[in-house]
């Protein structure tokens, strides 16, 4: 998946609309301490579904809304948007995250209300999102160095793209644990019949 624009209003520091264009290959964001290099890839895993406070330096998740500075207002929603082109395919794909201030996020694909849950699958289809290895931020390199095999395999499965495939296995044992216990209790059914 080639990420091809990166649209931000009210993300963070970025308080105007702020339209960047991703090209080809690798991107470095490069400018001087606190002008917002790791907010700008903090948009990127937020819009892609990151859900953890935490790791977007915030202790909640409206933490992610502009706050206010000594001669703004703070703002009542961010909202991120990510164009994206599928490998081989010239379909553009425009997903959006949106979060209004205490009543949380909501997600569109192409326009759509989505589920948090389509937008991981999405990304993880294609190889990429929030914990993509592709997505360098700082003391990343050293903790891939220091990875133990369990995660260093976790980020390989992320890299070949079959990370969507646990959640679809998970999803797909509940299935057939609810059709067992269907087809135990139509047995119990035929057997009071007899
Ligand atoms: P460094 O090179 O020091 O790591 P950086 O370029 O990565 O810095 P960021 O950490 O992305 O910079 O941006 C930090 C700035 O973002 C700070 O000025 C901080 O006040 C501002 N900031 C973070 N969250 C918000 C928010 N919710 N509202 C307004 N400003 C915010």
């Amino acid at each position: 998946m080639q990420i091809k624009r990166l649209r931000l209003t009210g993300f963070k520091s970025f308080v105007d609309p702020a339209d960047l264009a991703i090209a080809p290959g690798l991107t470095g964001v490069v400018g001087p301490n606190g002008c917002g290099k790791s907010n700008l890839l903090e948009a990127l895993r937020w819009a892609m579904g990151e859900n953890s406070a935490k790791s977007l330096r915030g202790a909640g998740m409206d933490d992610v809304i502009f706050a206010g500075t000594a001669t703004r207002p703070s703002r009542d929603f961010a909202e991120v948007s990510i164009l994206a082109e599928a490998a081989g395919d010239d379909e553009e794909i425009e997903v959006v995250r949106r979060i209004e201030r205490g009543t949380g996020s909501a997600y569109r694909i192409n326009g759509r209300d989505v589920r948090a849950r389509d937008v991981g699958l999405l990304f993880a289809d294609a190889a990429t999102g929030a914990h993509s290895p592709a997505l360098v931020s700082q003391g990343r390199i050293g903790a891939v160095i220091a990875a133990k095999p369990a995660d260093r395999r976790t980020m390989l499965e992320e890299a070949a793209g079959i990370s969507g495939l646990h959640v679809r296995r998970k999803d797909a044992e509940q299935r057939l644990r609810a059709t067992e216990a269907n087809l135990a209790r139509l047995g119990e059914v035929i057997a009071d019949q007899d």
